[in-house]
């Protein structure tokens, strides 16, 4: 028997269950769909389409190994699944589970039409640690706070991986065309912006384990004290690599788990309770499918951010006065100023350029410039978020909102809207030398060097004030 085994955020063939499944039928069809079409897909940033391409390649090398040819395709998924299930003969198909809103509309049509056909549809875990209704409190409900979430979370059982399968004797009979990976345009070309990403990093399965092991072979000791220091190696930076699912959380578990030492114990757990705020960010993204776009305190929609005009109009945004209360530059000049990297508040800026540059930024940078955006810009987290979601390599569908919500104070256990991140405290603690803000701002300290954009003391205040008047008024 043939089985077709569909690949979505999971590039990868190690503890890859549907993989494993298919293979344990017979002969094995793999499949990719670039589905831009399905209604309410969010459309890839520009980074992740750069990360796409690569992870792409590297799973079809990764899947040759194995002898399993890789078919990619674009459309909307459940008229290729159709397509490609009849081209391939297939009896079944398998594929990890997805947990965003319109994904799972898809994957149920998906599992539907196949059963109409008569064919054998079979999903499993392999994304999350935990599913998100698994995870509920006395009542039968979701957690909202993440510390509860996680004792209760983290008290459960956590599965071993699963190996890669064995090669597999010969190709299937019938293989459906394939279209070029090429001609899907992932990657910039004019211009190619991508340099910087391919000098940090490496996608694919291989390089992932070696990031994880790497870290845990070292750094992990020092994590609860150096995760903090934007210049130090201190954190894994496995994240793209668990977006895009080439290392899968299981793995990390085990192996954090494995390399756990009397000395590193309290160390590797801080490490894994991170782990929990991605299980705690989707399953949030489960129970409101909208989180990138609506505020999940719906108070907050009475806040009175700004919105530049090329960014579209939000569907859930208050009023937008104008002129700015603080009589500083138009919103327009404040987004463009942050997302360049040229506010004059150097921690701002240097995260803001290691941004644009890799693809990346340091998680306590990330937490400073969208406060400094939200809060002392007064710009709608929704237009931070939409940047993230463009240049990260590792811009995630429940990560970004649920930490620019969180940022913002909009979110489910968020930090308190007043306690407001001053960027300059920031930079003399976490960045004492200014190693990192020199490493990316070579003009800091400079004359060419612009003075802030806003004052942070005022616009603090300023912020403060619409959040009274806000709090007044409901
Ligand atoms: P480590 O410290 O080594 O943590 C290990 C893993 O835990 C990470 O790879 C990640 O998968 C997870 N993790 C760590 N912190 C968080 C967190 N706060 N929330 C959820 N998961 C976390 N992370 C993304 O993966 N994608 C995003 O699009 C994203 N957007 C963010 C936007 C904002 C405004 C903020 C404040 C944070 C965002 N994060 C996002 C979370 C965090 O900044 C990154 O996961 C982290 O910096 C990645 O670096 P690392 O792999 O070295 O992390």
């Amino acid at each position: 028997t043939t089985s077709l085994v569909w690949f979505r955020d999971d590039l990868r063939v190690a503890d890859h269950p549907a993989l494993a499944a298919g293979r344990s039928e017979g002969a094995v069809v793999a499949l990719y769909v670039l589905d831009e079409e399905s209604e309410g897909i969010r459309p890839l940033g520009g980074a992740a389409r750069w990360w796409l391409h690569h992870g792409l390649e590297d799973l079809r090398a990764g899947l040759e190994r194995l002898n399993v040819p890789l078919v990619l395709r674009r459309g909307a998924a459940p008229e290729v699944l159709r397509e490609v299930l009849e081209a391939s003969s297939a009896d079944a198909v398998y594929w990890n589970r997805r947990y965003g809103g319109p994904e799972r509309s898809v994957d149920q049509r998906v599992k539907s039409e196949a059963a109409e056909a008569g064919l054998h549809a079979e999903s499993f875990q392999a994304s999350l640690l935990h599913e998100p209704w698994t995870v509920r409190n006395g009542q039968g409900e979701h957690y909202k706070v993440f510390t509860p979430f996680w004792k209760a979370a983290s008290a459960r059982h956590v599965r071993p991986p699963v190996d890669a399968p064995a090669r597999q004797g010969s190709a299937p009979a019938n293989l459906p065309d394939s279209e070029d990976l090429a001609d899907w345009d992932l990657l910039p070309t004019h211009p190619d912006w991508a340099g910087g990403l391919r000098e940090a990093w490496t996608p694919g399965e291989a390089a992932g384990h070696q990031a994880l092991e790497d870290f845990l072979d070292g750094p992990v000791a020092d994590y609860p004290q150096d995760r903090d220091r934007p210049s130090r190696p201190g954190t894994s930076r496995l994240s793209p690599y668990l977006r895009w699912g080439h290392v899968s959380p299981f793995q990390v578990w085990d192996a954090a788990v494995r390399a756990r030492t009397p000395r590193n114990h309290q160390a590797v757990q801080t490490f894994t309770a991170e782990l929990g705020w991605r299980e705690f960010c989707w399953s949030q993204l489960y129970h409101h499918p909208d989180l990138a776009e609506a505020n999940l305190r719906p108070e907050f929609s009475d806040y009175p951010w700004q919105w530049p005009r090329e960014s579209g109009t939000p569907h859930d945004a208050g009023a937008f006065p104008d002129p700015v209360p603080d009589g500083g530059p138009s919103p327009t000049a404040r987004v463009r100023a942050w997302r360049r990297g040229r506010t004059g508040v150097p921690l701002v800026d240097a995260g803001q350029r290691e941004l644009w540059a890799t693809g990346w930024m340091h998680n306590r940078v990330r937490m400073v410039t969208a406060s400094f955006l939200v809060k002392n810009l007064g710009i709608h987290w929704r237009v931070g978020e939409q940047w993230f979601w463009d240049t990260l390599v590792d811009a995630d569908a429940a990560n970004n909102p649920a930490n620019w919500q969180w940022v913002a104070g909009s979110g489910a256990d968020a930090a308190p809207f007043f306690r407001i991140f001053n960027p300059l405290t920031q930079h003399d603690r976490f960045d004492p030398d200014d190693d990192y803000v020199r490493r990316w701002v070579p003009s800091f300290g400079q004359e060419g060097y612009p003075e802030p954009i806003v004052d942070v003391k005022q616009s603090r205040a300023a912020a403060l004030e619409a959040y009274q008047r806000l709090r007044d008024a409901n």
